[in-house]
């Protein structure tokens, strides 16, 4: 099916039961923005907050990600945020095939409706759907152009979380996103 518009979608990822993780969601999570948010950030999956309130990356990882844009000088409202799967995995595990592949129409819609001009994958699960494995370490910062679109590979707000050393290597990775996003 081809949407004609985010709120359609929205509407179909809150009621989907496309794979097994509706059967543990308290609440689906659809991704927030606008059409004409021409920068798009995607992650694995929602976690417990977003599991909760049914808002993508409005935990402690959505919060540093949100200041993190602000510093490289992007606002919110530029933004459009979502996620491989719409629905949390059961103790945060990482999606299955099946799982990311149930819900990957959702995330092509949205994508095919906003065309990005910049798409950035947040960490390795949401890297390895659009693109190979990859060795995070060492192919981070990169911008990969395929199929008139341009996609940049950096880590997942979780794993600066995890190890703030490389925070600030995160936010060179960030700042590449005005180097190749200009606005109108
Ligand atoms: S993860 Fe995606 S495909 Fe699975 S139930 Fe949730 S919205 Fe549907």
């Amino acid at each position: 099916m081809r949407y004609k518009s985010l709120e359609k979608l929205s509407e179909d990822v809150i009621k989907c039961k496309k794979c097994e993780l509706y059967k543990s969601r308290n609440k689906s999570v659809p991704g927030r923005g606008k059409k004409d948010n021409k920068i798009i950030f995607v992650g694995e999956a929602p976690g417990a907050e977003e599991d909760e309130k049914g808002i993508p990356f409005c935990g402690r990882g959505g919060k540093l990600l949100r200041n993190s844009i602000r510093e490289v000088g992007i606002e919110d409202t530029e933004v459009y945020i979502t996620n491989l799967v719409k629905c949390r995995p059961p103790k945060n595990r990482r999606p299955t095939e099946e799982e990311i592949e149930s819900c990957n129409k959702y995330l092509q819609e949205e994508i095919r409706l906003i065309k990005p001009k910049i798409t950035v994958l947040l960490g390795k699960t949401a890297i390895k759907k659009q693109h190979e494995d990859v060795l995070l370490k060492e192919q981070h910062g990169k911008i990969i152009n395929k199929k008139e679109s341009r996609y940049l590979l950096t880590y997942h707000p979780a794993a600066i979380l995890r190890n703030q050393t490389k925070i600030s290597t995160w936010i060179d990775d960030l700042k590449l996103i005005k180097k190749y996003y200009k606005k109108k």
